[in-house]
């Protein structure tokens, strides 16, 4: 008896902590989404915004060049700002983890950089080259190191209705994700979005965190690729920045999906919609409608499922939005 009341206590003192490990995906206790519709005139709860140009981290010297970092570690799905400035540079890069990224330049103001951690990085020392090339044709190497740390991450079991059984099959999650891999692969070497930053596609409550450990139907352990977001049907999904629309059609579990490239390496997703408003190969501009919220693909009720790639690894799109990126 003792027992039961100790467990019994830790289970309630779990509970009053939030430490539950069952969140909802979406909407699953309102099949329409009428329970989170906000009434009319309410202000919603306070959204992730940008944050100013915050001082840089750390600068390195070179003979000819200079480098600023606007981060001190990078946790596991994170991106890290990186600045190059220096005469007569005309081009900058830096290779991190097995990948060569190009940075982009900004009048007046050097060469910008997007480094981007996959959420399963093993967190440890990684070495990052910063390579400038100078008018003149030379080139300078500066090497660095960054530690890769481990994300917040939480767990989710997450409860869908049978009949979406063949969606819950490890094949059709890899499928799906080579996929979208392949399109990912392509860096443009055009930056698409302005000074103005990327934001959030619909004005609604965050519901289900990036990042997560998710179960489904105590039978598929993946991991949540983006944010969910609670709204009703038909909602109008704005793009988060100005880019080209490489992908507008059906996947099996982001169900009706759109996918803009916003230019080096910069990719935002949008899922589940139930109409896509936009065409592949489409230009589309910052806030426009690209479609309307849906219940379509890999769902338990309707809700939308936001996500951001860059150099090919999935971000924390909320943390995406909050930085300061010129
Ligand atoms: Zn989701």
């Amino acid at each position: 008896m003792k027992k039961l009341i100790v467990a019994l206590g830790l289970l309630l003192a779990l509970l009053a902590t939030g430490a539950a490990v069952s969140f909802a995906q979406d909407t699953a206790e309102s099949p329409d989404g009428s329970l989170d519709a906000l009434p009319p005139g309410a202000t919603p709860a306070p959204l992730p915004t940008r944050e100013p140009r915050p001082a840089p981290t750390s600068r390195v010297s070179g003979e000819r060049m200079q480098v600023e970092l606007f981060f001190q570690t990078l946790p596991q799905g994170d991106i890290g700002l990186v600045h190059v400035t220096g005469d007569d540079v005309i081009e900058a890069s830096a290779h991190f983890i097995e990948r060569r990224i190009p940075f982009y330049p900004i009048e007046n103001d050097g060469f910008y950089g997007l480094l981007s951690v996959d959420m399963e990085q093993i967190p440890r020392r990684y070495p990052l080259e910063i390579e400038a090339g100078f008018e003149d044709g030379a080139t300078e190497t500066l090497s660095l190191e960054v530690d890769v740390v481990t994300g917040p991450f939480i767990a989710q079991d997450v409860t869908i209705s049978p009949d979406k059984g063949p969606l819950l099959t490890p094949d059709t999650e890899r499928a799906e994700l080579a996929r979208l891999e392949s399109i990912f692969a392509t860096t443009t070497t055009e930056r698409y979005w302005d000074e103005t930053g990327f934001q959030m596609p619909i004005l609604s409550r965050l519901t289900s965190p990036f990042g997560a450990f998710r179960t489904f139907n105590n039978t598929l352990n993946t991991r949540h690729t983006g944010w969910d977001i609670r709204s009703t049907l038909g909602t109008p999904i704005l793009a988060s920045a100005a880019g080209k629309v490489v992908y507008a059609g059906m996947m099996d579990i982001r169900g009706n999906y759109v996918v803009i490239d916003h230019g080096y390496g910069v990719y935002s997703g949008y899922a589940h919609m139930s109409q896509v408003h936009v065409t592949r190969g489409q230009t589309v501009a910052k806030g426009q409608v690209i479609g309307v919220v849906g219940n379509t693909g890999r769902t338990s009720g309707p809700h939308f499922h936001w996500e951001i790639a860059v150099n090919g690894e999935w971000v924390d799109a909320v943390r995406f939005i909050e930085r300061w990126i010129p």
